[in-house]
């Protein structure tokens, strides 16, 4: 198989003398969809946000395509990377978050150009033309000149998804994209991100949507109090679950 596009190794992260990442370590390979399930407090943001450079690690390592994350290494010491290289390294992934955070001042369209044409340098005809396919992809053609408050929560997310994978990103982090929705509109926005990853998206969905993460996921990731505790197929998690703390969370959860 071919290196990982994603390492996350020894990974510790502290907040004061809470320990919210205990030696996390996590491999995702091109294509694959990781999903991370777990109870409240156990460290799935956590883990997203310091893939995403959101926040610094206080041990271990995490590697975007063999290239360390965040440091680079002088001697046998690490040294942070000026924020303008962290800055860089964080524009080959894209993120989607609960709280869709799209531009309510721009577009839809605009929303989903801007990155590519002020972050990426691309040619802004052709980010348009790639942003109306996306937006045709995610079932929004009838929606480009409308603006984010006049749409509804679904249709943001599903905004916010094109926005994320126009930039070609190496891999996609989700942290519970569906959790601000009402009901009726969770739907739409799994089966979106169902579409993404039939397509070979290389993905880490953090979710409670158990369905999901049986039907689309690669490999399944339980995590509790800042440990993965289990990970595997999902077959293997949800119809053989090994610890009486992941039977339980599955219990609390069907
Ligand atoms: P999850 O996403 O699984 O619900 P989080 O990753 O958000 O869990 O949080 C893990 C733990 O770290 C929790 O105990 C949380 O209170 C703590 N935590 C998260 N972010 C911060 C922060 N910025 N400052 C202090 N504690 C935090
Ligand atoms: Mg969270």
């Amino acid at each position: 198989m071919s290196d990982p596009v994603l390492r996350v190794r020894n990974v510790r992260k502290n907040f004061g003398d809470h320990t919210a990442l205990d030696d996390v370590s996590l491999d995702v390979h091109e294509g694959e969809v990781v999903v991370v399930i777990g109870p409240s407090g156990s460290g799935k943001s956590t883990l997203v946000r310091c893939v995403h450079q959101l926040e610094s690690i206080d041990g271990g390592a995490i590697y975007l395509d063999d290239e360390l994350l965040g440091y680079e290494r002088r001697g046998s010491r690490l040294r942070p990377l000026p924020e303008r290289r962290v800055a860089a390294q964080r524009r080959r992934m894209s993120m989607v978050f609960q709280q869709f955070n799209l531009l309510p001042h721009m577009t839809v369209l605009r929303n989903v150009t801007e990155a590519p044409v002020r972050v990426h340098g691309r040619d802004r005809a052709e980010a348009r033309a790639e942003a109306l396919e996306l937006l045709a992809q995610v079932g929004l053609s009838d929606r480009t000149g409308h603006y984010p408050r006049q749409l509804s929560g679904g249709q943001q997310q599903r905004v916010a998804i094109a926005r994320a994978v126009a930039t070609h990103p190496r891999i996609t982090l989700f942290d519970e994209p569906t959790s601000a929705l009402d009901p009726e509109l969770v739907g739409e926005v799994l089966g979106v991100m169902r579409d993404l990853a039939a397509n070979g998206m290389t993905m880490v969905v953090v979710t409670h949507e158990m369905a999901f993460a049986r039907e689309v996921a690669d490999r399944c990731v339980f995590m509790e109090a800042g440990r993965i505790v289990e990970s595997g197929p999902p077959a293997e998690l949800f119809g053989d679950p090994k610890t009486p703390r992941l039977r339980a969370f599955l219990a609390r959860h069907n």
